[in-house]
């Protein structure tokens, strides 16, 4: 502050000191044209000063501060310690305000600011590919302009976000988003998208689930009620009572099979991995699998199993049973009588491969990828006069991704089917020199 009045106060007080020297010397006269003369030139000079700050205030934000000489110098001092204050917060607030950004850019949900008339004020790229907005060309547009799903538009004119809304994707159709808006700020808003598309089919999954074995146990259930009900209202003879009872086993077995089937397979889908996983030869189980074969065929069909390649193999010994079994069976059960079923077993570079051929009704290339979905069925009728359930492919499937194993499927109308299941090399390993050994059964109906 003395500073500032000792600099201020020096012109006029060697313009003063001049005019005393000038007035001792030539006169009053001389000693008034001296103050005159430099009251002009101070005057001028803190003028000159004044319009270099007026340009420098006007000019550009980014120009830097003049320097000011005598007592100007000082307060453009002040000025430039104010203006690199101002530039170091505004720097610490750019650099939060990216960290924000790209924090809201990274997130998995996608977000969209609205301001009080819900205009788009800014989205991150995720509601962008959500909402097929693009941030350039939209902000300033109303959201019910680009998301004109009608859901939507009246769930925002209707006010109440306490519950997010269901829509389908503008740009994916197959894709499904939950949005929620969340009020901010003064009567701004927050737009998030979320992709539901995985668990609604979760849940869609779930409920054609329960309705599938709903109805799979309903119609046994109907057919054993009628013969309860004809068996305490009608007299029956003993031999009609005797086909009664028989028929009501068959109902009762097949739910039997039914919730067996159910129960494997959760037992499956509860674990990643076999739950007794040990490492067993592998030909005991092709010759049990075979002899299952043949029993369920009643020496309707030719049967042969090939070994290539005797080996053990590593996994759970159970579940690989029951896979291959499932596969024998639905051979067994679609090979007309007198049809060739042939298993075959060997061991390549890639791994041990296991299959199954018949000759019989085959499959159509449409239904090819979807067999192994739960309950899916070809020919409904055939699958339950066989005694299936529907459920045979699909434990084959989980018992295959425990073991890292794939099923590979031909298949023509007609002419027959081969399912091989292919197992990881890192799970086979051949205990001696390849021996062919084939095993034949031949029924006594083959043709
Ligand atoms: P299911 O208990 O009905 O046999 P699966 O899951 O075992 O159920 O098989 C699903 C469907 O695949 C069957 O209903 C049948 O239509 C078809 N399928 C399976 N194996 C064969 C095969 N070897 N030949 C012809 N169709 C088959």
């Amino acid at each position: 502050m003395y500073s500032i009045w000792w600099r201020g106060l020096m012109a006029p007080l060697a313009v003063a000191a001049v005019a005393v020297i000038a007035g001792a010397l030539e006169g009053l006269a001389a000693a008034l044209v001296v103050v005159a003369a430099g009251a002009v030139a101070i005057v001028a000079w803190q003028l000159w000063q004044l319009a270099a700050l007026t340009r420098w205030a006007r000019g550009d934000i980014e120009a830097p501060v003049p320097e000011g000489r005598g007592v100007w110098a000082l307060a453009y001092a002040a000025l430039y310690r104010r203006v690199r204050m101002r530039s170091a917060r505004q720097r610490d607030l750019r650099l939060a305000l990216d960290r924000f950004v790209s924090g809201a850019e990274a997130l998995p949900e996608g977000v969209v600011v609205l301001d009080r008339s819900d205009r788009v004020e800014w989205a991150n790229p995720r509601a962008e590919a959500h909402l097929g907005l693009d941030l350039e060309r939209d902000a300033g547009a109303p959201i019910v302009n680009l998301v004109r799903q009608p859901a939507f538009i009246s769930y925002l004119s209707r006010g109440d976000f306490s519950e997010p809304v269901v829509v389908q994707s503008t740009r994916e159709t197959s894709t499904t988003l939950s949005i929620q808006i969340v009020p901010f700020g003064v009567e701004e808003r927050l737009l998030m998208s979320r992709d539901i598309t995985r668990l609604e089919a979760v849940a869609r999954m779930r409920r054609d689930f329960i309705a599938n074995v709903s109805h799979e146990l309903k119609t046994p259930l109907t057919v054993l009620a009628g013969f309860i009900e004809t068996l305490s209202d009608v007299d029956l003879d003993e031999r009609q009572r005797q086909r009664c009872l028989a028929l009501m086993q068959d109902q009762a077995k097949s739910m039997q099979r039914l919730v067996a089937d159910l129960l494997a397979l959760s037992a499956l889908e509860s674990e990643q991995s076999p739950a007794h996983e040990s490492e067993f030869a592998v030909v005991p189980l092709l010759l049990a699998v075979s002899a299952d074969a043949k029993a369920l065929s009643a020496g309707k069909h030719e049967i042969t199993l090939t070994i290539g390649d005797a080996a053990n193999v590593l996994g759970g010994r159970d579940e690989l049973a029951s896979a291959f079994g499932n596969l024998v069976s639905n051979a067994v059960r679609y090979t007309p009588e007198g049809g060739r079923i042939a298993l075959d077993w060997r061991v390549t570079p890639e791994g041990g491969e296991f299959s199954v051929s018949d000759n019989g009704i085959g499959i159509a290339t449409e239904h090819i990828p979807r067999l192994t979905e739960r309950f899916y069925r070809v020919d409904r009728s055939r699958s339950r006069a066989t005694g299936g359930t529907g459920l045979g492919l699909a434990i084959v499937k989980h018992v295959l991704i425990r073991h890292q194993a794939e099923l590979v499927v031909d298949s023509e109308p007609g002419k027959g089917s081969r399912f091989t299941v292919r197992l990881p090399a890192r799970r086979v390993k051949v205990v001696r020199e390849p021996a062919e050994q084939t095993s034949t059964s031949k029924s006594a109906a083959a043709s």
